[in-house]
This record gives structure tokens, sequence and C-alpha cells, in this order.
């Protein structure tokens, strides 16, 4: 064993199933470092921001090395940051906290898991490059950042458009983009003849639909976030960020429209190795990880959240 006992946690709300603690802890025990990984549960701001202030100046202090972040603060701990990684600053969203010469730095590592897993799971070439990205929340902003990256075009569908509107603006913002690339689309409006236009104009390429809400996530096994009726494309891949349970209802769905279609376990296993490799400076054991997620997938069954 090292000296050094790392402190990792999360903060969250409501967290109290996440995988995280089990795929870091396999992560420390695997490299034979000491440690633990908590769960912090942080209420939506203002209510939460008390304790927030609180665990970062834990951060600050050095009394926890590393901190994840989900649901509801990817954004509200963005003014807290000292720094934030071009990633972070870029999409938008922090999922990864640490410190570096005694300021905090916000990352986010979804950005890159995502499109590292990605890539696994696409054809080989590819002429056209189009994704549909269902939703518009923290999660969207560090997918439709990767796949900007990576000169796809892309439909972001929200149930708000307003929201929708709001991340394309922030990537044109950000000059990552321009309003040719990020087109918005009402969630309902999947079902409209000019979706099924589009579709039919584009039946030979290649699609990406991606999930980036919790729709099909316990306890909400039974739903889907694609709407009753809309046209799936003729070709593609379908990638639900959502990983509990393994396989959701929008995959199944894919499937059967003759899509290939990817769950989120990947992307969370990922996501860990790139903070735990920042926080610790060491290689992530990324199958041990994998290992350690799926049987504790498996063993909470129906009660997983976020994270
Ligand atoms: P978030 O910031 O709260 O965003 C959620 C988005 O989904 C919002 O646009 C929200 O719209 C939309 N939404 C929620 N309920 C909906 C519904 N019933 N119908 C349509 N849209 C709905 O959350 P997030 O951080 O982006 O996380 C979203 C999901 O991704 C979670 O399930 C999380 O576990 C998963 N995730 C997985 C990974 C991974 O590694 N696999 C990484 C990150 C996130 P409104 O604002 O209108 O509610």
């Amino acid at each position: 064993m090292s000296e050094k006992s790392f402190t990792f946690g999360l903060i969250g709300y409501p967290v109290t199933h996440s995988l995280s603690p089990c795929i870091h802890t396999s992560a420390l025990n695997a490299l034979g470092l000491d440690g633990q990984y908590s769960i912090y549960e942080v209420p939506a701001l203002p209510e939460g921001g008390e304790r927030l202030e609180a665990l970062l100046a834990k951060v600050q202090s050095g009394e926890i090395d590393g901190l994840n972040v989900t649901i509801p603060h990817k954004q509200s701990v963005l003014p807290y940051m000292d720094f934030l990684t071009d990633t972070a600053r870029d999409s938008g969203a922090v999922n990864t906290i640490m410190r570096r010469e005694g300021a905090m730095v916000g990352d986010n590592t979804d950005a890159d898991a995502f499109l590292s897993d990605l890539m696994r799971n696409l054809p080989q070439s590819l002429d056209t490059y189009w994704a549909i990205v269902l939703g518009a929340g923290g999660a969207a902003r560090a997918v439709v950042y990767a796949l900007l990256r990576q000169d796809w075009r892309i439909k972001v569908v929200a149930r708000s458009l307003d929201q929708a509107v709001q991340l394309a603006e922030h990537f044109q913002d950000a000059r990552l983009s321009d309003v040719r690339v990020v087109e918005t689309l009402r969630l309902s409006d999947l079902r409209s003849g000019n979706v099924k236009r589009w579709m039919a104009l584009h039946e030979n390429d290649f699609i990406l639909v991606v999930n980036t809400t919790p729709v099909g996530m316990v306890p909400l096994v039974e739903s889907s976030p694609w709407p009753d009726g809309a046209p799936w494309p003729e070709h593609g891949l379908a990638y639900d960020l959502v990983y509990n349970p393994l396989e959701t209802v929008f995959m199944r769905q894919a499937r059967v429209a003759g899509l290939k279609a990817v769950g989120g376990l990947g992307m969370l296993v990922e996501q860990a190795a790139l903070a735990f490799e920042r926080w610790t400076g060491f290689h992530a054991p990324r199958k041990v990880m994998l290992q350690a997620a799926v049987r504790e997938g498996i063993h909470h069954d129906s009660q997983i959240g976020t994270g």
C-alpha cells in the first residue's frame, strides 16, 4: 500500500444508489491504493448551497482529493471553480473537480468518455455524420461538444424548444459551431411531416440518435424518450446514456427498427476511469472497473440512481 490515502466523492441529488463508489473502490483495490469514495447528497441550489460550499472548501484545503458531479450540479458548480479545462468551459458543464497547485479545477470527462465509447461502436468508415441528440441538459452539452469537435451535424431535440436553443447558442458563443450545424427541434415535433421528409431525404445516411434524458432509467423503465409514431432512421446507431437498466425500452425500439443500440455503461466506466487518472496519476484498470460496475448493477438490479 502507498502511504497516501485518497478521498474522493460524488455530489448530486439523488445519488444514493450510484455505481461510482464501487467502480472507484475496485480501481483503488486493484492498484493496491488506500482510499475511499463517498456519496455526498447535495440538494439543488439554493437549498444545497451551504453544503456545496463546505465540500468545495475541503477540495480547496486538500482534505478531499477529487469530486465527481452529477444532476443537478453540473452547471451550478461552474462559478465556484478557479479554473475550467477547455472541455468544461466549452461544454459548459463540470463532472470532475480536482485541485492543481492549490487551485480548484473543473473538468468534464463525460465528453471524452462518450466519444471513446461511441468510436468503439461506429462502423469503420462514415461519409455523413448526422446526430439527433435527445435532451438539452448537462450530459447533452458534453455529447454535443464531443460530436461538434468531430464535425458531426446535430439536431438537439428537447421538450422545451427554449432549452434546446439555449444549448445551440452556447456552442455558437463558444465558436464551436454555427447555426447550420446545431439545429433545434421540439421533442413532440419528431412526429411531424418535416421530420418524416428529412428522414426520407437522409435514408442512405448514417444517423446517430443519442438519448441524454433520464427517461427509461429506473424507476421509469417502461418509458422511452422517442415519441410514439416518430420515424426512426433507416441506418444508424442508437446510443442511450442511461445504464440502468442495461437494456432500455429506447434501445429495444431502435433494434426493432433495424438500428444497432448501445447503453451507457461503457461511457460511465470511461468517465470514471478518466477522473480516477486525473486524481491519482495512475493508469485506471478499466476492465476491473467495468466488471465491478456490471456486478454491482446486477446486484442492485432495479434501484441504481444517477452518476
Ligand atoms: P440534466 O442536466 O437534468 O438534463 C436532463 C435533460 O433531460 C433535460 O434536458 C430535461 O429536460 C430532459 N428530460 C428530463 N425528463 C424528461 C422527459 N420526461 N421527457 C423529455 N425530456 C426530459 O441531467 P444530465 O446530467 O444531463 O443527465 C441525464 C441522463 O444522462 C441521466 O440519466 C444520467 O444518469 C445520464 N448520464 C449518463 C452518463 C454515463 O456515463 N452513461 C453520464 C452523464 C449522464 P427538462 O429541463 O425539460 O426537464
